[in-house]
């Protein structure tokens, strides 16, 4: 095999990176430091004739390959024990077409290179909330964000797809061309292909009237009834993720909050800016606040304001649920847990999934749960490897409390490795087309290191 690999190397473009290498151990290392994987060989892809080049020499040799972009999968997806990491982090082309609102981003992009190139036409893309996130894997799974209320999610902005098939053959994905791939990609993950290229349509968004605002614990109770009441029928225009949290301990936060466990919302307001200061009239009224930053800045600097406190290499564990209803009882069991927030870091997001994704029905994209109003997602993090164990009970006892008052399956992307029914819980009444759809593109379930839908048949 060594001599294989070897062989490999002096063919293509990008580099191949193998045990023993000086750089085999960061090329390894993905954002969840939790994660400890050996592969065979990192191939860093340069072009499609080398992702090419990828699929087909592991085919040959029968090695198990994974597909890494941004790295950021929990559960640590981005690699495979023993197997060919198809690393697409250098391919990082991107073009925006102001004149026709589009945008086509090669893989190896992460959210922040995407807001920096829109941004520049003021122009967004509906994505993620943390700029170092993958903008391959987010919109392979689904894509929820700040603008998903406005914009739906990635994969309703997505047009077109160019991909490497299991038997090495390259195709376009749309609406006319394989559309039957091209479904199955919008929410489908990496089951299909290796996508070398996306085309997205983009939005009018520049700047925003966003930030955090945050609640006394005392008052969670009301808080979560109030905000699930007035997102409720409030325009497309205003999002806002509910979360629990510690106030981390340094600017800007004022010190008499610094470690104190609290609650709050995170908004983004896309109106009319003239407009903002009367939509939150209703919601400064409420409490009122202990802390609000909420003000007009740009698109980016919204996307971009967690970064600094979330660098790679801590210690991730993640769960996540789809939630319909914020009923007494679950608002008590976010309560129990959301008082427990185990280290600065660990948090819990409620994500909205309704205004502009509710326009679209569950059979038209892959994503299997349009009638959940929120994905929320319970995370476990610290810096300390001693403390992996302390915020990995955590997720779990508060995922358990909510698991009656949630929808069953949960967002593929806010996943562990969880088995095979939760796959299918998570895809609900889609999962046999995409089976069918594995089936033709990918009998051999060659791409197996995701959230796995297995070939039908
Ligand atoms: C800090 C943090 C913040 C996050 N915030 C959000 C958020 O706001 N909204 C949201 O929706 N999600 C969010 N996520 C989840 C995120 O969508 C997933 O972790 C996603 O997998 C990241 O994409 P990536 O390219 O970085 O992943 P990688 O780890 O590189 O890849 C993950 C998987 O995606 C598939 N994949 C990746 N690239 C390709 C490709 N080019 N072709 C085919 N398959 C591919 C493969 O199956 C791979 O195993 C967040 C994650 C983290 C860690």
């Amino acid at each position: 095999m060594n001599t294989s690999l070897a062989e490999l190397k002096s063919k293509v473009n990008g580099s191949l990176i193998m045990p023993g290498d000086p750089n085999y151990d960061e090329a390894r290392t993905i954002y969840n430091g939790m994660i400890d994987k050996k592969p065979a060989a990192i191939f860093k892809c340069k072009d499609t004739s080398d992702v090419v080049k990828a699929v087909e020499f592991a085919q040959k040799h029968n090695l198990e390959v994974s597909i890494k972009s941004g790295g950021h999968n929990g559960a640590g997806l981005a690699l495979v024990e023993n197997g060919l990491v198809i690393d697409l982090s250098e391919m990082k082309g991107i073009s925006v077409d102001p004149a026709t609102k589009t945008a086509v981003i090669e893989p190896g992009n992460v959210l922040r290179d995407v807001d920096k190139a829109t941004h520049e036409y003021g122009l967004a893309l509906p994505s993620g909330i943390i700029g170092t996130t993958g903008i391959a894997g987010i919109t392979l799974g689904g894509g929820l964000g700040y603008l998903s209320r406005k914009g739906g999610l990635t994969i309703d902005n997505l047009l077109e797809c160019k991909v490497v098939l299991a038997n090495g053959e390259v195709v376009t994905a749309n609406e006319n061309e394989n559309s039957d791939l091209f479904w199955a990609l919008k929410g489908g993950g990496g089951n299909f292909g290796v996508v070398v290229s996306f085309k997205f349509k983009l939005i009018d968004v520049k700047n925003v009237y966003a930030g955090p605002m945050f609640w006394p614990l005392e008052k969670a109770k009301e808080v979560m009834e109030f905000y699930d009441a007035f997102t409720k029928d409030a325009p497309n225009d205003l999002y806002g993720f509910f979360a629990f949290l510690i106030v981390p301990p340094g600017d800007p936060f004022p010190e008499h909050l610094r470690n104190k466990n609290v609650c709050g919302v995170v908004w983004n307001y896309t109106g009319p800016i003239e407009k903002a200061e009367e939509v939150f009239k209703p919601i400064r009224a409420f409490g009122p606040p202990i802390l609000d930053f909420v003000q007009e800045i740009p698109m980016p600097a919204l996307n971009g304001m967690f970064d600094e406190l979330y660098p790679p290499g801590m210690q991730w564990y993640w769960r996540a649920h789809y939630i319909k209803e914020l009923t007494p009882e679950a608002i008590a069991a976010n309560i129990e847990f959301g008082s427990k927030i185990p280290s600065i870091h660990s948090t819990t997001h409620l994500y909205p999934i309704d205004g502009r994704v509710h326009d679209f029905s569950n059979s038209d994209t892959a994503w299997g749960n349009r009638e959940a109003r929120w994905s929320q997602v319970i995370v476990g993090v610290d810096p300390d490897p001693a403390n992996a164990d302390k915020v990995t009970k955590w997720c779990k006892g508060y995922f358990d409390a909510l698991t009656p008052y949630a929808m069953g399956g949960a967002y593929v992307n806010f996943m562990m490795e969880e088995g095979q029914d939760r796959v299918k819980a998570s895809y609900r009444g889609n999962y046999d087309r995409l089976a069918a759809i594995k089936a033709k593109y990918d009998p051999g379930n060659f791409f197996h290191i995701n959230q796995n839908i297995k070939p039908a048949g």
